[in-house]
């Protein structure tokens, strides 16, 4: 017999409720966490005694929603967005967790993968010809002339019928020469991804770097001109694209912008990666994009003035600058040899002036294509080779080996680079630049 329930006793018939009250509140995230992310700040033990006093005090309901999504107030990770793509002048910006996934959600975002190559020079940081890699295509290691950034007459000779796209890579500060590389791209219909990893906040020609080509791929690494630690961005021109970036970034396509929306056109869904950045992140970056501008103009400052202060040396070879909005972190030139310029930034040095180079081969420097040799030896993270054996790719792959770049090789072995603070002074530049007069003069 099945027991007989009076079903005027449930709450839905207007019975008593069997719950009438929880206790609320989030607990999991407190003080306690405040305080180890205060930890990382250098603060005075008397400041930090204020602070720990005032939190004490502190009744905390509920701590930050440092997830970017669903948080009660606006994230800091959409303000991030918003504002890097109004001062940036980019109808779109997306934020990531790297340079690195930048990079790969720039070339998955414009359809790049099996059977593709990308043109990207042999002098960066390695991320970009890991990028391609990652995303499935072939990367075409090429040339770069007396700016350190990609040559255009090298990116001309390596496009076959396999190129898909040209990763511009704005190194180490300078811009790269972009007027010929995107008549090349324009001319051969090629994409172009700007790696802007070392150059945030340059520009080319009035226009800020990264949105001249299709997409821009930003870092702020702690290294990186705007730092959070980790994190990055994607901008582009395109709102599909910038569909397909999102979605990518975000594994199930959750923000096309309806997340639970079937596909309306080809290649809008799929499965992706987790590549949202953090609202920690955010809230560091969002800072550090104010200050971009000062770092930049002072960065300027600096460096025309040491140039002004610069006599002409006929053996001392400036770098070229396509471009004085470049970011300028660095001052570079070239020596008539290897051996010059190993003595040169050793004399430097010993002027109290911080000179290096990429002359040093005993040092692995991930930043030139000898050292690479992850891609020079094809190797891959599963056995089978992709993408250097895909069956998709009917090209002929580069000959891969540390002599494919001789000019490239012939530039950094003679680079000597001079790393440039914002905060020197007029007197400061001065000095630096009579210190290298003096041993240019004494030394070549
Ligand atoms: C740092 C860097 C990257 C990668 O950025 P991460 O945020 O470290 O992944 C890509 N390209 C260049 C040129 C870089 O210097």
């Amino acid at each position: 017999m099945p027991e007989t329930v009076n079903s005027s006793n449930l709450a839905i018939y207007g019975g008593p409720k069997a719950v009438t009250s929880l206790t609320g509140g989030d607990p999991k995230l407190g003080l306690e966490e405040l305080r180890e992310v205060l930890d990382l700040w250098p603060l005075s033990a008397e400041t930090r005694a204020k602070v720990d006093a005032a939190l004490e005090a502190e009744q905390l309901a509920a701590g930050p929603h440092l997830f970017r999504y669903y948080g009660p107030t606006e994230s800091k990770v959409s303000q991030l967005e918003k504002q890097f793509a109004q001062k940036f002048e980019s109808p779109y910006a997306l934020a990531v967790n790297s340079g690195t996934s930048a990079l790969i959600t720039s070339l998955v975002a414009l359809g790049i993968g099996p059977g593709d190559e990308v043109i990207v020079p042999a002098y960066t940081f390695f991320a970009s010809p890991a990028s391609i890699v990652t995303a499935r295509a072939i990367p075409v290691l090429t040339e770069i002339d007396d700016t350190l950034c990609l040559d255009p007459k090298a990116v001309a000779d390596n496009i076959t019928d396999q190129t898909k796209a040209i990763m511009v890579v704005h190194m180490a500060g300078m811009c790269a020469d972009m007027d010929p590389i995107l008549e090349i791209a324009r001319e051969r219909k090629l994409f172009v991804i700007e790696d802007c990893a070392q150059a945030e906040g340059g520009t080319y020609k009035g226009k800020h770097l990264g949105t001249l080509g299709d997409c821009g791929a930003h870092s702020f690494d702690f290294y990186k001109l705007i730092a959070a630690g980790e994190g990055g961005m994607v901008t582009c021109k395109d709102e599909f694209v910038a569909m397909r970036a999102a979605s990518w970034h975000d594994t199930a396509a959750c923000w096309r912008p309806d997340r639970y929306a079937s596909e309306r056109r080809e290649g809008e869904l799929f499965a992706g990666e987790n590549y949202r950045m953090n609202e920690m992140a955010g809230a560091v970056a969002l800072a550090q994009l104010a200050k971009n501008d000062w770092f930049i103009s002072n960065n300027q400052r600096v460096k025309q003035a040491v140039l002004a202060g610069l006599k002409p040396h006929p053996r001392v070879q400036l770098q070229r600058i396509p471009d004085s909005g470049e970011a300028s972190t660095g001052l570079v030139f070239f020596t008539p040899t290897t051996e010059d310029a190993i003595k040169v930034a050793q004399a430097l040095r010993a002027e109290g002036i911080g000179a290096g180079g990429t002359f040093d081969q005993t040092v692995r420097d991930w930043h030139w294509y000898v050292h690479w040799e992850h891609i020079l030896e094809q190797k891959t993270a599963t056995s089978e080779g992709c993408p250097y054996t895909c069956p998709y790719y009917k090209g002929t792959l580069p000959d891969y080996n540390v002599d494919m770049c001789p000019k490239t090789r012939d530039y950094l072995m003679r680079a000597v680079r001079i790393g440039l603070a914002p905060t020197w002074t007029a007197e400061e530049c001065a000095a630096i630049a009579q210190g290298i007069n003096k041993v240019t003069a004494a030394l070549l």
